[in-house]
């Protein structure tokens, strides 16, 4: 199973802890912050993480 520890864009309103999510793997390295950033959880990752992906 692929979840990671949380990282975020910030550049994005959202944080990822799947490393499936093409949204989480898209971020540009000058725009990686490790953690939530207290965001919430990106719809996708939730997905997958339900999904046990
Ligand atoms: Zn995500």
């Amino acid at each position: 199973m692929p979840k990671a520890y949380p990282w975020n864009s910030i550049l994005q309103p959202v944080h990822h802890d799947n490393t499936k999510c093409t949204e989480g793997n898209n971020i540009e390295k000058q725009y990686l912050r490790q953690g939530t950033g207290g965001k919430p959880l990106c719809k996708h990752c939730q997905r997958l993480d339900v999904a046990g992906q």
